[in-house]
């Protein structure tokens, strides 16, 4: 497979990685593509540290929507002005690989090498974690997106590139209560009996 349609089922489809549970034994579990983890920091506020105590986030990340107007721009700038028409119908994973593979080929190479770059440096180290939240005791947050009901684990572990260096926290979608920092963290994870350790050996990992 060449580089563009490397880069491309980057964008739009599931890679899976390996996790070692508490037992040893080993799983293949679904990770978000590209296009998810974009949409994903448009939908939370999680890069956005602090925050009043209670107090709601605001789920929006300025620079997920900047990368996405980026793309949808560039897209339409240097297609065809024959494709342009088809491609404003389609979702972003179509439009992009639609225009990919009907521009010049290294054009499409450094554009997607670029956005991959700047999706992942968005949050890249987001992870949810299975459990009931140890401060309102749901599970599940459920999010409506154009339409559909998508269920997610209500806790994420963060990781947030501050200044004075990385942060790590978790933070419950539906209550919004916030753990900040390892020990915390570990305190959060010793609670549950679920794939906690596995996503902070990934923080750590990380860190
Ligand atoms: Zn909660």
């Amino acid at each position: 497979m060449n580089e563009l349609q490397e880069l491309l089922d980057e964008f739009t489809t599931n890679p899976l990685t390996t996790i070692t549970r508490d037992n040893g034994v080993s799983e293949q579990v679904p990770t978000m593509s590209l296009l998810e983890r974009l949409e994903d920091a448009k939908t939370r506020g999680l890069k956005s540290s602090g925050g009043t105590a209670g107090g709601a986030k605001i789920p929006v990340n300025a620079s997920a929507y900047d990368i996405e107007a980026d793309m949808i721009r560039t897209i339409h700038t240097t297609a065809s002005v024959h494709d342009r028409y088809t491609l404003a119908s389609l979702p972003l994973g179509e439009r992009l690989r639609y225009w990919a593979l009907r521009v010049d080929e290294s054009l499409a190479v450094a554009w997607c090498r670029y956005w991959k770059g700047v999706i992942l440096s968005l949050d890249a180290s987001d992870m949810y974690i299975r459990g009931a939240c140890p401060h309102c005791g749901d599970t599940e947050y459920i999010e409506a997106r154009d339409g559909e009901m998508i269920r997610k684990d209500a806790l994420v572990a963060t990781v947030t590139q501050l200044n004075e260096g990385t942060h790590v926290g978790v933070v419950c979608l539906v209550c919004a209560h916030e753990w900040n920092g390892l020990d915390e963290v570990m305190k959060v994870a010793g609670s549950l009996s679920t794939n906690a350790d596995c996503v902070l050996e990934c923080l750590v990992v990380g860190d």
